[in-house]
């Protein structure tokens, strides 16, 4: 796909790596729509890269249908959603602390699943019934993560992460009858504000295992969203952009 003129919906783009993505695809020629759930923060983006905005709770269905069928009425379908909004709320499975034996907490468990797989979920159903419906041979970029395939204290966010691989595959086998092509990325750690929240001696450590030895920038995350987008080979796959990392 060319991405002058293009549409695009980025979810979570009112801050980190999703406002990385609209102003590097705005500057190839894409046309961003950022959609998010603090104002300021879609108002710095539009102050600063003319980027509009709206707010939409991914995780309420009611909200997201009325945002894409308010989109579509206004710009004309999508033809391409980024599935970036993710949230992190990290635990150990049980854990032994002294005399007391800890859970993990339920709430935990549904808040990230909520936002991360039934965000994403929701999106992508919304994006794909107006790109079929309009004849949009669109696409689909799911964000996934490094730490999809099983990390320490993230049974939530791994459980989304990898959910989030499996709908990709389902999503790209189904549509591509519609020319619609689905693919994710699986970051690794990347020099961002969820990063930042991680205790620096950890983060030493994680540094440590990066094989280019230092974190990933977001604008080498917005290049794969590029690359997925412009390369009308690519479907159905996870790009792994981590700088050789494992976990
Ligand atoms: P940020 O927290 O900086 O940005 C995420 C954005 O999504 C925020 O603006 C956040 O709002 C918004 N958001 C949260 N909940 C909702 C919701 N219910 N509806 C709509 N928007 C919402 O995250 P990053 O830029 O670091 O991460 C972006 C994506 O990349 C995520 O999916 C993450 O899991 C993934 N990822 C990140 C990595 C990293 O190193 N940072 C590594 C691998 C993957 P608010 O401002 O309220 O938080």
């Amino acid at each position: 796909m060319d991405l002058k003129g293009k549409k695009v919906i980025i979810t979570g783009g009112g801050r980190g790596m999703g406002r990385q993505f609209g102003t590097d695809l705005k500057a190839a020629g894409a046309i961003p729509f950022a959609v998010d759930v603090i104002q300021e923060n879609l108002d710095s983006l539009k102050a600063d890269t003319g980027i509009d905005g709206a707010i939409v709770d991914v995780t309420n269905e009611a909200s997201v249908e009325a945002f894409f069928k308010g989109y579509v009425d206004k710009y004309g379908a999508p033809d391409v959603l980024v599935n970036n909004a993710g949230i992190t709320a990290d635990g150990l499975f049980v854990r032994q602390k002294g005399e007391e034996t800890q859970k993990f907490q339920l709430s935990n468990w549904d808040k990230v699943i909520a936002v991360n797989q039934t965000g994403v979920f929701l999106c992508a159903r919304e994006a794909a019934y107006y790109m079929v419906k309009n004849k949009v041979k669109g696409v689909i970029v799911n964000i996934s993560s490094i730490s999809r395939s099983g990390n320490k204290g993230q049974t939530n966010y791994t459980a989304t992460k990898s959910a989030v691989d499996g709908m990709t595959v389902t999503w790209a086998k189904e549509l591509s009858a519609y020319g619609i092509r689905v693919g994710a990325i699986a970051p690794g750690y990347i020099n961002t504000e969820m990063v930042a929240k991680i205790r620096q001696d950890v983060l030493d450590k994680i540094i440590q295992q990066i094989p280019v030895g230092r974190l990933g920038e977001m604008a080498e995350i917005a290049l794969a969203v590029k690359f997925i987008i412009e390369n009308d080979f690519f479907t159905g796959r996870v790009l792994e952009v981590d700088g050789g990392m494992r976990i």
